[in-house]
This record gives structure tokens, C-alpha cells and sequence, in this order.
């Protein structure tokens, strides 16, 4: 039987406006496994309305900023205990590998932890003005409702930052997860619940972006948007915001370069590589999906590539053995396979997969393009799958050149022996992120945020409470 999710507005349990549901289904299976509200319009000004009157009515505004932080980190306890069955709630709406999800949702508690520590250490100003008798200070005042929007490929981790860095600035949320994957969120809700915020300080709204996003993200009461998405969908939304004068945190999509020097340890590149591309079947914002290899290696990378490529095990995401579970959804799936035709007519060669696989299941094997020309649309388009272009260059500059030739701007890798290189490549890299001689490394602490593309302003870190801050200037003739 179903599972059957309610949204959380106002610290109530409620349906959605009219009653209607959909059907959450799980990629393994391919059958539904939840029912979740359907949420309109009226469900979205009912959910800003009550976050807006949390914001300065009862008990939060009242707090003291270390009691807002012991509620945060009273949250992350909460994950931690649950994080078994969140992980499996995840497992089962997005296909990712349990072994991951449950590591990420234990992960996620520290940003709990992290943003509740931060929540007494926001602080003003006095500012020494030349003027006699005139004292004047900042204060750092909430911005408002904040509405948190959050794609489907990691539904907990990625609202963890926004939401913890907002609540401890003192702002209300209002969080809309992805239609394909709602039920985490609206399960991390009844956390809240029994850590004991007030009312109205947390809610959670389900429903289809395309009918309701624009509404949410218009909406007059909302001070902030905080979004992790698709760029086109990240355009939209600055839009929309941008005729009420609203901020914007936008994480959006890449097409990072992964660069392999000829002089790198190539055993880790190979894993480096290997993980940068085929970690969560591809559907990574940061996947290394451009895989720079210098000429004179590129044929044994190649080879192992290949090698390691065809040792990888589809299957079931519960199963601890799998190493690469379904595409989360059936749109995407179409989508990913789409591009083994555009490959083609593009003139890349493909030495291993890049055909459909036989029976039911929404899964693609890992594969991988050579002879790919960095013009070529699968090496300029995120696909947000299993697909590796592998392109080769002939020096620094070359490889330089062919890294930043893209619009996008989130991550990159360089595997270097040479600490010159390293630094030159680290400063010239145009993208939020360049890991050295490693890949994939994210933390609450350092901010995650693109270039070009790839979002506007960046999340996590200490100044990502900033985000939610208004900066007010007060001045007084004593
Ligand atoms: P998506 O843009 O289709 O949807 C993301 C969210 O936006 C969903 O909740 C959706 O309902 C909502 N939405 C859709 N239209 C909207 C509108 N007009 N107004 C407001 N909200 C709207 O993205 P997706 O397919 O769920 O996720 C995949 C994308 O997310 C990829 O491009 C990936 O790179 C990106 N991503 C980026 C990061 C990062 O940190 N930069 C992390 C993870 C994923």
C-alpha cells in the first residue's frame, strides 16, 4: 500500500487545497510507492501566510538567537536518529544507491549543526562616523519568508544549507521540494515538529513547479528565493523574482571538465574519473562530464576507462553490492537516452555502452565517447547522465582553452603532479569549484556556488547566512 504524505502549513497536517494528489513513483520499481498532495495555489498562500506571520508573531520572533540555534542543532539530532528511514525514502523516490543517501542524510545533520552555531554569532556594527554626537550601528534583521526551492537528486542535502543558514538569521521558510521526489521533505517536516518550532516557522508545500513556481516565487510576501535547479528553470525564476525586487541564491546545472595531465597519478585520476562520471548514474550538478586527457595518455585512459566502465553493476539501489542505480525519473530517462542519437549524428565514437538496455527498468550503462570535440552538443549540454566525452589536448593552454569553452561554470578537476599547474589551473579555471588531484569534496563549511551559468551567489559557508540578512543602518543624535 501507498504511503500517504500530507504537507506541513502553519504547524498543521494538511491536504491540499481541492483534495488532489499524484503518485510518487519509484525508478527501480517503476510503480508508485507514494501519494502526495497536490498543491495549488491557495495551498501556497496559505503556507507564505503562515511563515510570514511565524515572522513576527509568537514565539520565534521572541527567541533569542542561541535558543534558534539549540533548535537547529535539536534538528540535527533528530536526523540522525531517523536517518535510516529518510534514507530509504530517498532510495526509493530517486534511485540513488541507499549506501549514498544514507551517508548523505547523516551528512545533512551537520549542516544543522553547523548553521545552529552560527545563529548567535550574527552581528552588527558600530560604525565610527565623523560626526560628533552621532552614534551610528548596523543590525542584521531577517529578510522574511524565504521560499526554498529543491531539485530531485538530492531532495535533504540540498535544502539543508538554505534552510539552516535562513532559520538561523531569524527568517521562516516556506520549502517546495520536486514533484518526483517530495516525500523526504514533507518526513523531514514532522522533525521539526517534535524539536519544537513554532508553528509556522517551517513548512512544506508539494505540487508541480511548472503550475505553481512562478505563483511562489511572485508572491509579494516572499523576501527570498533560494534555489538548486536546472539553469533554464533558474532564468525563470531570477524573472519572476525580478519584478517584485526579490533576492536570488541560484544553484544551477554544469558540464565541469575534469583535466588529466600526463604527469598525474594516473591510479587516481582513473578513480577520480570514474566517480566524477558515474556517481549517482551522472546526475550530479557537479559530474566531470568533459574528461580533458593530455594526448600522449589518452589511449590507456581510454583502455581503463573501459575497463572500469564494463565492472560496474546496475541494479537495485537497496542492494549494498550495486554500484549505479536507475535515472531518477522517466522524463529524464528519455532524455539521457536522447543523446546517444545526438552522439552519433554529432560523429563522437562511443567504446563502450551508449545503447538502450533491454527490459523495464529506467537504467543506462555507463558510456563513453572519444573523438569528441568540445563544440560537439554533448560536450557543451548537460545531460545529467552516465555519459563521459573524453577530449584530448596538447598542452596547458590547450587544455585551458577547452575547459573554460563552455557557458557553464560549477566545478572542475585537475590531476597534476606539477604544483605550478596545479595553482595556474586553480586561479584560471572559470568555475565555483576546482578540486586538485581530487574530485566530488563538498562541506558545509566552503561554499558551493558557479560561474557563468551555473547559479548567482553561492550557499553554504559561514557568509551564506548573509544571504537571508538585511543590513539595516541606524543613526542617533545624542
Ligand atoms: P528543475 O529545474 O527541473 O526543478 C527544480 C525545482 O524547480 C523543482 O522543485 C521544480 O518543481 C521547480 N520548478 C520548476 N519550474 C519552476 C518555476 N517556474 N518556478 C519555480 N520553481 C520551479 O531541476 P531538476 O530536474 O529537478 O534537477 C536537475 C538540475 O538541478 C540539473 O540541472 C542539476 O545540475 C541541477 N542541480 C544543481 C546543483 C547545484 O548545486 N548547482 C545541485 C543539484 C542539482
Amino acid at each position: 500500500m501507498n504511503a500517504n504524505y500530507k504537507m506541513f502549513v502553519g504547524g498543521n497536517w494538511v491536504e491540499a487545497d481541492g483534495g488532489k494528489r499524484f503518485d510518487s513513483d519509484n525508478p527501480f520499481t517503476g510503480r508508485s510507492w507514494a501519494s502526495i498532495p497536490h498543491g495549488t495555489t491557495a495551498d501556497v498562500d496559505a503556507a507564505v501566510a503562515a511563515a510570514k506571520s511565524a515572522l513576527t508573531t509568537g514565539d520565534w520572533p521572541a527567541m533569542s538567537a542561541s535558543q534558534r540555534g539549540a533548535l537547529l542543532r535539536k534538528l540535527g539530532d533528530l536526523i540522525v536518529e531517523e536517518a535510516d528511514r529518510l534514507a530509504e525514502i530517498e532510495t526509493r523516490d530517486n534511485g540513488k544507491l541507499l549506501n549514498e543517501t544514507s551517508l548523505q542524510i547523516r551528512y545533512t545533520a551537520q549542516f544543522y549543526y553547523y548553521y545552529g552555531g552560527m545563529a548567535d554569532k550574527i552581528e552588527g556594527a558600530v560604525i565610527p562616523v565623523e560626526k560628533p554626537n552621532i552614534h551610528n550601528y548596523t543590525r542584521l534583521e531577517p529578510i522574511g519568508v524565504v521560499a526554498v526551492i529543491t531539485p530531485w537528486n538530492s531532495p535533504l542535502l540540498i535544502a539543508a544549507g538554505k534552510i539552516g543558514a535562513a532559520l538561523a538569521a531569524g527568517c521562516t521558510v516556506v520549502v517546495k521540494p520536486s514533484e518526483f521526489t517530495s516525500a523526504s521533505t514533507l518526513a523531514l517536516a514532522e522533525l521539526f515538529e517534535r524539536a519544537g518550532f513554532p508553528k509556522g516557522v517551517l513548512n512544506v508545500i508539494s505540487g508541480f513547479g511548472h503550475e505553481i513556481g512562478d505563483y511562489f516565487v511572485g508572491h509579494p510576501d516572499v523576501g527570498c528565493v533560494a534555489f538548486t535547479g536546472g539553469t533554464s528553470t533558474g532564468q525563470r525564476i531570477n524573472e519572476v523574482a525580478a519584478k517584485t525586487f526579490k533576492k536570488t541564491v541560484l544553484e544551477l546545472g554544469g558540464k565541469s571538465p575534469n583535466i588529466i595531465f600526463e604527469d598525474a597519478d594516473l591510479d587516481n585520476a582513473i578513480l577520480g574519473a570514474v566517480s566524477g562520471i558515474f556517481a549517482a548514474s551522472g546526475q550530479s550538478c557537479v559530474a566531470g562530464s568533459r574528461l580533458l586527457v593530455q594526448r600522449s595518455i589518452h589511449d590507456q585512459v581510454v583502455e581503463r576507462l573501459v575497463d572500469f566502465a564494463k565492472s560496474i553493476k546496475l541494479g537495485d539501489p537497496m542492494a549494498p553490492d550495486t554500484h549505479m542505480g536507475p535515472i531518477a525519473t522517466r522524463p529524464q530517462y528519455e532524455r539521457v537516452l536522447s543523446y546517444f542519437d545526438i552522439a552519433r549524428s554529432d560523429g563522437a565514437e562511443c567504446v563502450v555502452g551508449g545503447t538502450p538496455l533491454d527490459g523495464d527498468g529506467q537504467f543506462v550503462q555507463p558510456t563513453i565517447y572519444t573523438g569528441v570535440k568540445n563544440d560537439m552538443r554533448i560536450a557543451q549540454e548537460e545531460i545529467f547522465g552516465p555519459l563521459l566525452s573524453i577530449i584530448p589536448f596538447d598542452d596547458d593552454d590547450h587544455a585551458l582553452s577547452i575547459a573554460n569553452d563552455t557557458l557553464y561554470g560549477l566545478a572542475s578537476g585537475v590531476w597534476t603532479q606539477n604544483m605550478q599547474r596545479a595553482f595556474r589551473f586553480s586561479h584560471a579555471l572559470q568555475a565555483g569549484q576546482v578540486w586538485v588531484n581530487m574530485y566530488r569534496a563538498a562541506s558545509y563549511m566552503t561554499p558551493l556556488g558557479g560561474y557563468k551559468r551555473s547559479g548567482l551567489g553561492s550557499e553554504n559557508g559561514k557568509d551564506h547566512v548573509y544571504d537571508y540578512l538585511h543590513k539595516k543602518a541606524v543613526w542617533m543624535n545624542y
